[in-house]
């Protein structure tokens, strides 16, 4: 298969990578089989790519083994493909996402790099959590929508819909997910970015029938009117062509007549920005430099003449090359062996390789300009969400840090197979975690139990089985829930240490989600996954001193050993309001600065009044009416609660809530109690008290 994308890539692909405007970066997202995948495979084999007839089967995207053995994505995997519009030949990178809660770190790593996304609905499920969660996340980086609702040929061949109550259906789901968008979009963009019709962001079809109607077939089929009733009326006639066809059995001929293909990639070019556009308002959003300096213009504007600076969205260990990392590139050109610097190590590293995700392969570039998505080989100590530039722009300040929605809520220990192996896996998985920011790993100093956390029961075992594939064998531990402690009420202002050490004045205070955390102060370090900050209110405090290296390790070990039961806190600020930095030999710097610190720390939070929480995880299951009993009586049995059953669509929708601890092994008991009828989605529920 390599040599035909590197065929594709030179003859078609490369002439286009300076054609900045030319370009669309686009990620796809989908609850989980709602049909992504097959909806890929048939854009990749528009491109030439693959034949018709193996796109209906191959999974080109989902690469991994693992990913095939689950049946599930769960790399963010890429492939550029190409596509005329209006005579002009477009270069879309397209980059896949999972649909699985436990990955969703990677989704928001994709969404970064690119300034759309495809988002696929099932028409029968319509909107789930996960579709939620991710649209939601999409529209916080601004990246815009283009909807399709697929499985059409469901709500025709199994609901028995005519072409009014299927346009009812769509209706209703296109409706859901406009006031979705308004719930996270102002009220400008939201009139800008509402999907429908008539705008080019929505499509609907059936991606495994291989066909869809979007703004291009309605506007021919009304003999170029774009009148809201001449394209309402066109509607109403395919439609109703279509359920004939169905009714026939000549379902073959729809892939002819209505190529599915064709009007997805016309939406992704005409509502996905160009990076010159997109660059000039997405900017902003995650970098927080001068708006108005030379180098802020040159890369909101994807200079390709100005500074190289790139942002690394994914990093991949890589048998070869050590790492491989997934970059887009803001400014100037990437060019191969050129010297870049690390904005978070200062280290500076050239690369080995660099060029274009084919799916499986890479295809080498010598130089790739601003605008593109590209991946890079050789530079060491790579981390997702790294800033990298040229010499010359040392000074800028790096993108602001991706933000990820899942807190880690369980922890497995983890043994090597063969003992004499411990220095090896230890090495691997501390190497293994920096490819997935949603991951931790540590030993036990005094046990020597190492230990991996992650974001739930499926994240953590694909994780391992991807290592144990790279030749890794280790034995994992029953999972074990991240029990949490958070404070209930503000802590009280608390001082500690007397001369000669140093003395702190801290004020320990419980944080939400929309806390604006700055307004306290400078953040000196933090846990963003637990939201725990060290804040320095006092303005004197310089974070790249040596001393306050100490300062924040005490804080580490006080987030990590709460004051009721020893567990993580979260959601919480600690304030220093006044700090007097005495150390009266080197060797005593523990005992002079951390000491102090911790106790001052400890008091604030205990007067604070912390609980003790566990997290909670919610679900949606979405069955046919006859195993909604069975569904209901495993969440029960869970210690769930069940709260709503949506039974206006044909498919019943269940919303429950169950503990983490009661929730292992439930995908596989509700696949095998429902003969895999229902599926179901589930997102990092509250934190109760336990
Ligand atoms: P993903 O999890 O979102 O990638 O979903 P897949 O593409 O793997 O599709 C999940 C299942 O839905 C597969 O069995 C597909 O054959 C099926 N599927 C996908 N698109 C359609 C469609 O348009 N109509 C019907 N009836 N089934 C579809």
């Amino acid at each position: 298969m390599s040599h035909i994308y590197k065929k594709f890539v030179g003859e078609r692909v490369a002439d286009l990578i300076g054609d900045t405007r030319a370009i669309r970066n686009c990620t796809i997202i989908a609850h989980i089989d709602h049909g992504k995948t097959t909806l890929t495979d048939s854009l990749i084999a528009a491109s030439g790519l693959l034949s018709k007839e193996v796109a209906a089967k191959a999974r080109l995207l989902d690469y991994d083994l693992i990913e095939q053995e689950r049946g599930i994505t769960i790399k963010a995997s890429g492939i550029s493909l190409i596509h005329e519009y209006n005579t002009q030949t477009h270069l879309i990178h397209l980059i896949d996402t999972p649909g699985h809660i436990d990955f969703s770190s990677h989704v928001t790593r994709g969404l970064r790099l690119t300034d759309g996304a495809i988002i696929v609905v099932d028409a029968i499920e319509g909107l789930m959590v996960q579709t939620e969660t991710v649209s939601r996340q999409a529209m916080n980086e601004l990246v815009r929508p283009v909807l399709f609702v697929n499985k059409i040929d469901r709500l025709i061949n199994e609901r028995k819909l005519d072409s009014k109550k299927v346009a009812i259906e769509v209706t209703k789901i296109v409706r859901e997910f406009n006031t979705m968008l308004g719930k996270y979009l102002d009220d400008e963009r939201l009139e800008e970015w509402e999907v429908s019709f008539r705008n080019g962001s929505l499509c609907i079809g059936s991606a495994l029938h291989k066909w869809g109607i979007g703004i291009s077939t309605l506007t021919e089929r009304a003999g170029g009117k774009a009148n809201p009733s001449a394209l309402a009326q066109a509607l109403m006639d395919i439609l109703e062509e279509i359920v004939e066809i169905y009714l026939k059995d000549e379902r073959k001929k729809l892939s002819e007549m209505y190529p599915v293909a064709e009007v997805i990639l016309d939406a992704v070019v005409r509502i996905v920005p160009n990076p010159i556009e997109a660059q000039g308002y997405r900017v902003p959003n995650f970098w927080e430099g001068e708006i108005d300096s030379p180098i802020a213009k040159d890369i909101m504007s994807c200079n390709k003449e100005s500074p190289c600076l790139v942002l690394v969205g994914d990093v991949q260990p890589d048998r070869h090359a050590g790492a491989a990392a997934a970059v887009r590139i803001f400014s100037g050109q990437l060019i191969r062996g050129k010297p870049l610097l690390n904005l978070r190590t200062g280290n500076l590293g050239k690369s080995l390789q660099i060029g274009l995700y084919m799916s499986k392969s890479r295809v080498a570039l010598d130089s790739i300009p601003a605008g593109n998505l590209a991946f890079i080989t050789g530079i060491k100590d790579l981390l997702v969400g790294d800033t990298l530039v040229e010499e010359s722009i040392a000074e800028i300040l790096p993108m602001r840090g991706l933000e990820y929605p899942t807190e880690l809520v369980v922890t497995y220990t983890v043994e090597p197979r063969n003992l004499a192996e411990l220095a090896e896996v230890q090495e691997a998985l501390t190497e293994f975690v920096k490819t997935d920011p949603a991951l931790e790993f540590e030993t036990n100093p005094e046990t020597g139990e190492m230990l991996l956390s992650g974001a739930g029961e499926l994240h953590v075992e694909v994780s391992v089985e991807k290592l144990t594939r790279r030749g890794i064998q280790i034995i994992l531990g029953k999972p074990m829930v991240l029990i949490k402690e958070q404070m209930t009420r503000d802590g009280e202002v608390c001082e500690s240490g007397e001369p000669p050490s140093s003395t702190f004045r801290v004020k320990a205070i419980p944080i939400q989600e929309d806390t604006d955390i700055p307004s306290f102060g400078s953040i000196l370090d933090s846990d963003t996954q637990s939201q725990c900050y060290l804040i320095d209110a006092t303005n004197s405090i310089n974070p790249l001193d040596e001393n306050t290296e100490w300062m924040k390790e005490a804080f580490t070990a006080v987030m990590r050993s709460g004051p009721v039961r020893g567990e993580r806190m979260r959601m919480l600020a600690v304030v220093i309001q006044k700090a007097t930095i005495r150390i009266e030999s080197p060797e005593n710097s523990w005992r002079d600065i951390t000491q102090p610190l911790v106790n001052s720390m400890r008091e604030s939070i205990l007067s604070g009044n912390p609980v003790v929480l566990e997290p909670w995880v919610r679900l949606e299951l979405s069955s046919p009416e006859d195993h909604v009993g069975a569904l209901s009586s495993i969440i029960a049995r869970r210690k769930g609660h069940i709260l709503e059953i949506d039974s206006e669509r044909s498919f019943f929708k269940i919303s429950a809530e169950i503990p983490v601890r009661s929730s292992f092994g439930l995908a596989n008991e509700i696949r095998t109690t429902t003969s895999g009828w229902a599926t179901w989605g589930a997102k990092a529920g509250e934190y109760r008290e336990l």
